[in-house]
């Protein structure tokens, strides 16, 4: 039986999960969700523990029509050998809480657990067209992303990449990193701006219809590796119920009790997937908004007025460095109960006027389901340093970020139900920030801040990180944000002639 989807804006979608994945966004602008819960309940009692077996429960939910045995060789072609851990995913003690790490993949941030599977998912969807055309990804990141997503589609035979990076904005790791990658159909390129200019500028590209028609008759389809698309966020709904269903097979966690996340946040993907767990069956009791000095999102939580128009910072979470939060729209999408209309004036006003004020109604609602919290660049540095101390763990700053916001929130009374939070990146990530957190300024580049970092700590470098200082570099385009369009329009012909 088809599920069904709607977009953010209102609109029901006449097309299946496999189509919406290769769409990317809805016709109307919006973006795509699940237009009911109901036929995708999860009773977490029953699941089997290994992660293969919760990831076939959960993607079953959403995958019309693909029979078991097919979903279940995809998700091995996505997990089997490519994870440095045990299960895909490892969840670690952390005081009496509990640290989900989710770094252990091809590029050592928890992006490659969504960007593994969904290059099968488009090989899926387009298996099943008429006249399969291949498939133009557009990606902007915010440093994680990109790389991830060059990992997952390296040389598939059905798609061509173009990794859209703020340039000077990611860590020189995280850059280093994309710069070189391999493979015939991957193409990266740094952009003068921001993350919120890069992600803007490939909305722009799906929206021009010229473009589109440009690249139609060069045989090519766009569509998107950002958590815009409803098949990234997917696989990412899985490990909130491996978490679970750990924490009760270790007796943590009694049958039906309600388990905390604390997700540090930035395009409010990550922490979407675990609402969606809760719609799902899971028992949730707070989802805790973690964010650094770009605090859009802990104003929004508090006030419900969301104001895009702050000064951007820049920070150790580079891939938290985000003002427009494209995710948000989805969350405001189910809790005004599919009023599209209300949700597209709200992205008008930010658009146009750069804020808008949700109802007291609407922001109460979400205040029993969200907690929220920010943390400053000396306020992650200095938990890297307490967690470091207590038990000889090294945070990256992302994680810190999750870690501090809860701690805070511990602090003045928040509930004592147990709480995972998501450890997003491995700290070898962003070697020198997580160095001078330790031991103090340092007169060292990143490269050789990783090997003393490895040194001090006796923690092991992860191994898609070993050898990157030597690697070359094989892309080195630099545009104006403006001139995407052009960029994509000339790349796309040059496709073209392979
Ligand atoms: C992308 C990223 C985040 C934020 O995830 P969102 O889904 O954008 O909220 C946090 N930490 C790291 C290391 C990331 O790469």
């Amino acid at each position: 039986m088809k599920k069904q989807l709607c977009s953010t804006r209102g609109s029901y979608i006449d097309a299946d999960f496999w189509t919406a994945v290769r769409n990317g966004v809805a016709d109307d602008g919006g973006l795509i969700i699940p237009a009911d819960w109901e036929n995708r309940q999860i009773d977490v009692e029953t699941l089997p523990l290994g992660y293969p077996d919760i990831a076939q429960a959960v993607l079953a939910c959403f995958a019309d029509d693909l029979d078991a045995p097919t979903l279940k060789a995809l998700i091995h072609q996505a997990y089997d050998g490519r994870f440095d851990a045990e299960d895909v995913v490892r969840l670690s003690p952390l005081g009496s809480d509990f640290l989900l790490e989710l770094y252990h993949g091809p590029t050592a941030a928890f992006k490659d657990i969504a960007l593994s599977l969904l290059p099968l998912f488009l090989g899926e969807a387009s298996r099943r067209q008429k006249q399969p055309k291949k498939t133009l990804i557009l990606t902007a990141t915010s440093g994680d992303t990109g790389k991830a997503a060059l990992e997952g589609f390296k040389n598939r035979p059905d798609c061509e990449l173009l990794v859209f990076y703020p340039d000077h904005l990611v860590s020189e790791i995280q850059q280093r990193q994309m710069v070189s990658s391999e493979g015939r159909n991957v193409g990266v390129c740094a952009i003068r701006g921001n993350f919120d200019d890069a992600q803007s500028a490939v909305k722009r590209c799906f929206a021009d219809p010229q473009l589109r028609a440009a690249l139609n008759a060069c045989q090519l389809e766009l569509s998107s590796a950002n958590s815009i698309n409803i098949g990234r966020l997917v696989p990412q709904i899985v490990y909130y119920f491996w978490a679970y269903r750990q924490l009760r097979q270790r007796g943590v966690l009694t049958a039906g009790q309600t388990l905390d996340f604390s997700v540090p946040t930035g395009n409010f993907g990550d922490i979407l997937a675990g609402y969606y767990a809760k719609q799902m069956g899971l028992p949730v009791g707070k989802l805790i908004v973690a964010s650094n000095a770009n605090n859009v999102l802990t104003e929004f939580f508090t006030t419900g007025r969301y104001n895009r128009r702050r000064p951007f910072m820049k920070t150790t979470s580079p891939s938290m460095d985000i003002l427009i939060s494209s995710n948000l729209e989805r969350l405001l999408a189910h809790e005004t109960g599919l009023d599209g209309q209300q949700v597209a004036a709200y992205m008008d006003q930010l658009q146009k006027q750069g804020e808008y004020q949700i109802d007291s109604a609407l922001l109460h609602r979400l205040q029993k389901q969200f907690a929220c919290g920010d943390c400053t660049d000396e306020q992650a540095a200095e938990t890297i340093r307490q967690v470091y101390a207590e038990s000889c763990r090294v945070l990256d700053p992302h994680t810190a970020v999750g870690v501090h916001v809860l701690r805070q929130l511990r602090s003045e009374g928040f509930e004592k139900n147990p709480c995972v939070v998501l450890a997003t990146a491995s700290c070898y990530k962003f070697s020198k920030d997580v160095y001078e957190a330790l031991f103090g300024p340092a007169d060292m580049d990143e490269w050789m801040a990783m090997e003393q970092l490895n040194q001090r700590t006796g923690i092991p470098i992860p191994a898609p990180l070993q050898g990157l200082r030597d690697k070359p570099v094989r892309h080195t385009d630099q545009i104006e944000k403006d001139a995407i369009l052009d960029y994509v329009r000339q790349k796309a012909q040059v496709m073209n002639h392979d």
